[in-house]
């Protein structure tokens, strides 16, 4: 059940003081997804409250990758890869957002799935939700559909439910 997945992936979770700064405690899946049971259980997770609900998982490079591609195979519905700017080869949309120094910008492929598509997208951490609000800007400008939004852990004091607003659906295994 949904408490024993998250004991689960909380006692695999990694949680590192002052990484990448000062004042920053980052918290760390690569324990989750190197233990099989734990990486499985979390990509269920994911998916689960949006049952019968999407048509594909959205990943945002490069932890969200990890966890769409194993969130396919357990709900055979495919991926849209949100890259990283610059790494896809054909007509891309693209959407520039902020980080705490700088910029950064995701693109897809504009026409790589179907007009209409209902999309989930999936990442690791929802902090100020920068990044996810990004990602769901690209899908609805590609004429396709924000499912919802679902991540493994939802950092709650940096408002990023707030930011993305009430008409996206978020759902977070974990929070803090
Ligand atoms: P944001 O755009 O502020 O919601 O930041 C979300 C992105 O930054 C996610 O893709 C995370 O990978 C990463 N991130 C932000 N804060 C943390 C944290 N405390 N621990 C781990 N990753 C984080």
């Amino acid at each position: 059940n949904e408490a024993q997945v998250r004991d689960l992936v909380e006692s695999k979770l990694a949680v590192i003081p002052d990484f990448p700064e000062p004042g920053v405690v980052f918290r760390d899946l690569t324990p989750v997804f190197a233990d099989g049971a734990a990486f499985i259980a979390l990509s269920e997770a994911l998916t689960r409250p949006f049952a019968g609900r999407f048509d594909h998982l959205a990943g945002l490079e490069a932890r969200g990758f990890l966890l769409a591609g194993a969130a396919s195979a357990l709900s055979g519905a495919g991926v849209l890869p949100v890259r990283k700017g610059g790494k896809l080869p054909r007509a891309v949309l693209r959407e520039e957002y902020d980080l705490e120094y700088g910029t950064a910008a995701f693109e897809v492929h504009e026409d790589e799935l179907p007009p209409g598509s209902r999309v989930l997208i999936i990442d690791d951490v929802l902090a100020t939700g920068g990044t996810v609000e990004a990602a769901a800007a690209l899908i609805e400008r590609a004429g396709w559909r924000v499912a919802g939004v679902s991540v493994a852990i939802e950092l709650l004091e940096l408002g990023g439910r707030a930011r993305l607003g009430d008409h996206v659906e978020i759902h977070s295994v974990l929070q803090y």
